[in-house]
């Protein structure tokens, strides 16, 4: 291994913690992997493997073996565990530069150990969701030598953005008090924010979802990382227990910064306060290896490009700013990412102001308003990033 590639892996090497200790599954219920999926460009895969029942791993890295005639690999041993004959027999194969093929097996009684087989050494990271639990390993053959860990997408002359309405299909997000749906009311804004930002022939615009369809968190980030995406934009609606609670806020990815921070994104991430607590050790590690400054300069553009149309066009609203929470779809993102909480669901009046046209088109405008700002104004210095 050379000394950059060791330096690499060390630097990239994720935390091979998993379920926190306490968790011991017992011996007799094995967490079955029911599932290995994957999503791959050139310089970027995102393998899942995905369990039914929680199950403690360890991940670790193998120089290639030339004696042997072994490629370099990761292998994740996933203890408490069984897995379907199918994914046995029929290793996942990739091809794409990276990696050749992920495969799996029973290593001894009770031990499962998936085998990610690479094509050259590259940069890798593990970790995990819950609810359902599932193990994520992102391999990422970009520029390791900038040092930014941010690799430099296919210069195409257009800046990409991927819209994410959050939710859809059996996930409706939250509901307001007359019954107005989080999962449309992102829809309507995300096709909106699509439409006027096309008109724009410096972008190029895709959506992780544009129908009424359930996509988990981690595709969404697979998704945008796969199109090369310059901009990632997660499109949500607030909501509180608190009926009065409004306003507008626009998160990057990090520790959260207050305790209603951290109850949005459990939330947001389908998991309880107490799971997300457990895992918020690695977000730091996690946040660094994304845009962060430019996530925060974007993040600030677009929260104030809305409560500035909306306070113009519609009267009042409540500036809640700029905050940090760790929500797992853009956790692995690979570029200036930001999720927006535009409103309150859960507050009568501002339900109802979701159900204007008129407003939602607001809040499309300030998007790409905020976009265009962001992009045009070199803070993405395409040249230099
Ligand atoms: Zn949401």
């Amino acid at each position: 291994m050379s000394s950059l590639t060791r330096h690499l892996v060390a630097a990239i090497v994720a935390a091979t913690l998993l379920f926190p200790p306490h968790v011991s599954p017992s011996p007799a219920r094995l967490a079955l992997v029911s599932e290995i999926r994957h999503w791959t460009s050139r310089e970027y895969t995102r393998v899942v493997i995905d369990l039914e029942g929680e199950a403690r791993y360890e991940a670790n890295f193998l120089g290639a073996d030339p004696v042997r005639n072994l490629p370099p690999r990761i292998f994740i041993d996933i203890q408490g565990a069984d897995l379907r004959d199918e994914i046995v027999r029929h290793p996942r194969e990739v091809h794409n530069g990276l990696l050749t093929r992920v495969r799996a097996g029973r290593f001894r009684a009770g031990v499962v150990r998936v085998v990610i087989d690479l094509e050259r050494e590259s940069g890798y990271r593990v970790f995990d969701l819950s609810d359902p639990s599932r193990i994520i390993v992102d391999i990422d053959g970009g520029s390791p030598g900038t040092g930014q860990g941010s690799p430099i997408p296919e210069p195409s002359g257009k800046i990409v953005v991927m819209l994410d309405p959050g939710h859809g299909g059996k996930d409706p997000g939250a509901t307001g008090p007359t019954g107005l749906k989080e999962k449309d009311v992102v829809l309507t804004i995300g096709r909106m924010v699509r439409e006027k930002l096309s008109r724009f022939p410096d972008f190029e615009v895709g959506m992780t979802r544009d129908t009424d369809v359930f996509i988990p968190l981690e595709e969404r980030t697979a998704i945008a990382n796969k199109a090369g995406a310059d901009i990632f934009v997660s499109l949500h609606i607030n909501a509180s227990r608190d009926r009065k609670a409004r306003g507008i806020s626009t998160y990057v990815l990090s520790r959260a910064s207050d305790r209603e921070a951290l109850e949005l994104a459990a939330r947001e991430n389908g998991v309880t306060v107490q799971k997300l607590s457990e895992v918020k050790f690695i977000i730091d590690d996690l946040s660094t290896y994304g845009r962060k400054k430019e996530s925060l300069k974007l993040a600030k553009t677009v929260n104030d490009a809305i409560v500035r149309n909306i306070s113009s066009r519609h009267g009042p609203v409540h500036d809640l700013g700029l905050k940090q929470a760790p929500f797992y779809v853009l956790v692995g993102a690979r570029m200036t990412a930001v999720l927006v909480e535009t409103s309150f669901i859960s507050n009568r009046s501002e339900e109802s102001r979701l159900r204007s046209q008129e407003y939602l088109e607001t809040i499309a405008d300030s998007v790409v308003e905020a976009i265009r700002y962001y992009g045009e104004n070199g803070a993405l210095a395409r040249a230099g990033m």
